[in-house]
């Protein structure tokens, strides 16, 4: 794969592909200034190269129409300020008023084209949209990382019609970890799995039981786990019909050798909203009536010795209901293990990243994902269609 260092971007229209996809109510809510932020630097590498970004993004729903609500006006000024580059806003991504403003577009300035969503063309992939975009552009840069997963126009269409084309800094950064952690970790490789279901993460699973010298399993994931070793888990969250799936991957990581860790306590309480009851329990011990909500004191040692020797750990989904400080504890105590771990770390996910933010401490991991779905993907070993285009 190809990065901007690669590229002579001098006096080129360069096309970058961002992910902008900000709250969708015409006003940046604090959330949105995290992916601002993170475009930054590769529109200000593109402009110190001579390059002029004639930056592309869509905002959610996907919807084929023009919805105002959803206009990635908002992201103009924040950008400019981010940037020190004086980003215009096109009122449309495609047509002659849109072409008229790139010929015009004078060198250290930038234009920022409207949400890609508003045309259907760029969620089926529609050829004629991504020749429409190619137009506009020398070289295509995709810094969209979350978005790769995506075989839209912008995504997968555009690159073929770009010979010239890269990833961005974020991207760079993005697969540089994932690299770092998953390709070649240096060993022991600990993976950390939790959140709220083993469906959604099976995949994964499946992948890391070849990889992982150890795996650690949390959250309401850890319950279906338990369940299957014939635990009986009261009233608490669990895939019943994903105990035979589990029975098999235990299998599977015994004949690998990979370190199986799996809670030995909770903490229980009638529901994940309720406050002022959880206590802790002995997994042997979970009454009938309450559910496994956060796992427990001794879970999180257990969980902390194990980690100790890893060279690299990847975790992914909360160890337990933590929007409810009453059951947080495994996960605060798992983001103080990783945080001063001295492993190269890395996490990925909605609310794990978030449990993180909340406590401060993002800069105390190697890498944080922003990948959301993308991220997950490449955990299960698959490729992402939009950067494997960007080798073709
Ligand atoms: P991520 O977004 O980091 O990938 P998930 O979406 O897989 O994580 O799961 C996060 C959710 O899992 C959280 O909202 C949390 O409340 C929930 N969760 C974790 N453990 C439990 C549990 N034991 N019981 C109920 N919900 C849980
Ligand atoms: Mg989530």
């Amino acid at each position: 794969m190809k990065y901007l260092k690669d590229l002579n971007l001098g006096g080129k229209h360069i096309l970058v592909r961002a992910d902008l996809n900000i709250s969708t109510n015409n006003s940046l809510q604090p959330g949105d200034e995290v992916r601002l932020k993170q475009l930054a630097p590769t529109l200000k590498a593109i402009v110190e190269a001579g390059g002029k970004p004639i930056i592309m993004g869509h905002c959610a729903p996907p919807s084929g129409k023009v919805n105002p609500e959803n206009s990635l006006r908002p992201c103009v000024k924040r950008l400019a300020e981010l940037t020190k580059i004086d980003v215009q806003f096109a009122p449309d991504c495609v047509g002659p008023i849109v072409t008229e403003m790139v010929k015009n577009l004078e060198p250290g300035r930038a234009i920022l084209l409207e949400n890609l969503r508003f045309h259907p063309g760029e969620e089926s992939n529609d050829p004629q949209f991504a020749q429409a975009l190619a137009t506009l552009g020398q070289v295509y840069v995709n810094d969209a990382f979350s978005a790769s997963h995506l075989r839209h126009a912008s995504i997968v269409g555009l690159p073929a019609y770009c010979k010239e084309k890269c990833a961005g800094l974020l991207v760079q950064a993005e697969m540089a970890a994932y690299e770092k952690t998953l390709l070649k970790p240096k060993k022991p490789l600990c993976v950390v799995m939790g959140g709220a279901k083993v469906s959604t993460k099976f995949l994964i699973l499946n992948n890391i039981a070849a990889l992982a010298d150890k795996l650690i399993i949390g959250g309401a994931m850890a319950n279906t786990f338990l369940a299957a070793q014939g635990i009986q888990m009261g009233r608490s969250l669990y895939e019943k019909e994903l105990i035979p799936k589990v029975l098999e991957l235990f299998a599977v990581l015994a004949r690998r050798g990979v370190q199986l860790y799996l809670p030995v306590d909770a903490m229980v309480g009638p529901s994940s909203a309720a406050k002022g009851l959880g206590r802790a329990v002995p997994v042997q011990e979970l009454p009938a009536d309450m559910m496994a909500l956060d796992i427990g004191p001794a879970t999180s040692l257990l969980f902390r010795e194990a980690i100790q020797n890893a060279e690299t750990v990847i975790w992914s989904g909360p160890m337990g209901a933590f929007e409810n400080e009453e059951y947080a504890k495994g996960t605060t105590d798992m983001i103080e293990t990783l945080a001063s771990a001295h492993a190269v770390t890395l996490v990925g996910g909605g609310e794990t990243n978030s449990a993180i933010q909340q406590m401060q401490l993002g800069h105390k991991f190697s890498h944080l994902s922003v990948g959301g779905r993308s991220f997950l993907q490449l955990m299960e070993g698959k490729s992402l269609p939009g950067l494997v285009m960007l080798d073709k």
